[in-house]
């Protein structure tokens, strides 16, 4: 378990947050002043320090200044009885990484905790326990279907024009794939329902393109210290998913930054492939797609939905790299035919595909390379997994809804010819499947 340095003048609040620490099984470390903290940070390297402000022989922006010099990696809060600004700005500017104000709860220390060391080892995913509401089996709701950048208007008003966002309600889990700007009207939504009832969530992120990732400041659960929000995802290629995250936050771009959002967010990076939310077995494999781009495969009582809303297809691609660079045809043609192998076993049998298909056939010609799917492709993609339904998403900003009813339609038609019996809708805001007992229903709203 991870090791805690308090340093304190205080023996009695020293004590009390020890305990704290100790509940949690962490390894503990006391200092009763500044100088004997600095000795024992830099001989212990512990993971966080806990700073007071007020000390004798060494102030706290001493120790954070001497510790910051020497020690990189460990995480120093500091910790005091005042909340001034300026007393906030010269901590963070000593080297501090938090800077909390007493009374000190754990709810407080574990959320500022979670922030600045998303990557700690921790109790293992649970669920979020204690949801109350009641599905009467597994219902995915869309709330944000298409892909790049929002378009909202009169043409685009039947399918909806906020970006990447599903919810999945399941085994007593709220799962929300991607935070597009389609998360917004689902935060109203659960704020609604809720009330002053806690919002247990767990908020699984493809990756990080914008439009998957943009309505996250626009959520209002995150704005609630009575919400629990856990953000899964995996490691971007330049950087960690909480720094990608909080990017988006920082001052140019937005007023409020992560880090003071007062909701308890949780943001851990993936690892493993497999791992479980509460009852619901997740699977992950990574899609074709620039840079790291997850889709999942999540396993309910009810059924099992997979989500790649972001992935091109490798057969064309492959081809044509190879052709541009004089490499083999037919070792190009077998590892785009692996690949799909590979991909048709991790969707196999699915009850629902939400899968990418941004392109008509004819647009794809000019869009190899660029990441994503082509309207037959998928359908046979699809077709091969031997899946239940299929929904079309990640929609074009340049397709209106008629467009949008044409590719159904050609999807359809595709489906048809093949003399299977699968389901194709295109993913609409607002639309709800249910998934229970091998029976589904596309609700309207
Ligand atoms: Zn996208
Ligand atoms: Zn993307």
């Amino acid at each position: 378990m991870p090791t805690v340095l308090l340093i304190e003048d205080d023996d009695e609040s020293r004590r009390a947050t020890s305990e704290l620490f100790s509940r949690e099984n962490w390894t503990v470390l006391e200092a009763g002043d500044g100088e004997v903290g600095i000795e024992l940070a830099l001989k212990h390297r512990p993971e966080v320090i806990l700073c007071d402000l007020l000390m004798p022989k060494a102030n706290g922006f001493q120790v954070c200044r001497a510790i910051r010099q020497q020690l990189q990696p460990t995480k120093i809060i500091v910790i005091s009885g005042r909340d001034y600004g300026v007393d906030r700005a010269s901590a963070l500017e000593a080297g501090a990484d938090e800077y909390l104000v007493k009374p000190i709860t754990w709810d407080l220390l574990s959320s500022s905790i979670n922030r600045i060391l998303p990557q700690l080892p921790r109790k293992p995913l649970g669920g979020s326990n204690g949801v109350e509401f009641h599905t009467p089996s597994t219902r995915v709701k869309m709330w944000g279907v298409r892909g790049s950048i929002p378009v909202p208007g009169p043409s685009t008003v039947r399918y909806g024009g906020n970006t990447s966002c599903v919810e999945i309600r399941a085994d007593g889990e709220i799962i929300v794939l991607d935070a597009g700007s389609g998360i917004r009207s689902l935060g109203m939504a659960l704020e609604r329902e809720f009330g002053e009832r806690s919002v247990k969530l767990t908020l699984l992120i493809t990756h990080t393109h914008w439009d998957h990732i943009q309505g996250l400041p626009f959520f209002l659960p995150v704005y609630n210290q009575k919400n629990e929000i856990r953000v899964l995802g995996y490691e971007g290629a330049r950087a960690g998913l909480a720094t990608i995250l909080a990017g988006q936050m920082e001052t140019p771009f937005f007023p409020v930054s992560l880090r003071d959002l007062p909701g308890n967010i949780a943001i851990e990076e993936l690892k493993e492939m497999e791992f479980s939310i509460g009852k619901v077995q997740v699977r992950s494999r990574f899609a074709n797609h620039p840079g790291i781009c997850a889709g999942y495969r999540l396993t309910t009582s009810g059924g099992s939905i997979a989500f790649f809303p972001d992935n091109e297809p490798y057969e064309l691609l492959k081809l044509q790299v190879a052709d541009r660079d004089h490499t083999s045809m037919g070792e190009a043609r077998e590892f785009a035919e692996n690949e799909r192998q590979k991909l048709v076993e991790f969707l196999s049998g699915c009850d629902l595909l939400i899968l990418d298909a941004q392109y008509t056939d004819e647009e794809y010609q000019r869009h190899i390379g660029w990441g994503h799917g082509s309207l037959s492709r998928v359908v046979s993609l699809a077709l091969e997994a031997k899946a239940r339904k299929l929904m079309l998403f990640h929609h074009d900003p340049n397709h209106d809804d008629k467009m949008i009813d044409d590719m159904v339609e050609r999807a359809r038609l595709l489906v048809v010819e093949s003399g299977a019996a699968m389901e194709v809708e295109a993913a609409r805001e607002g639309a709800e499947v249910w998934l229970a007992a091998r029976q589904e229903h596309l609700i309207a709203r």
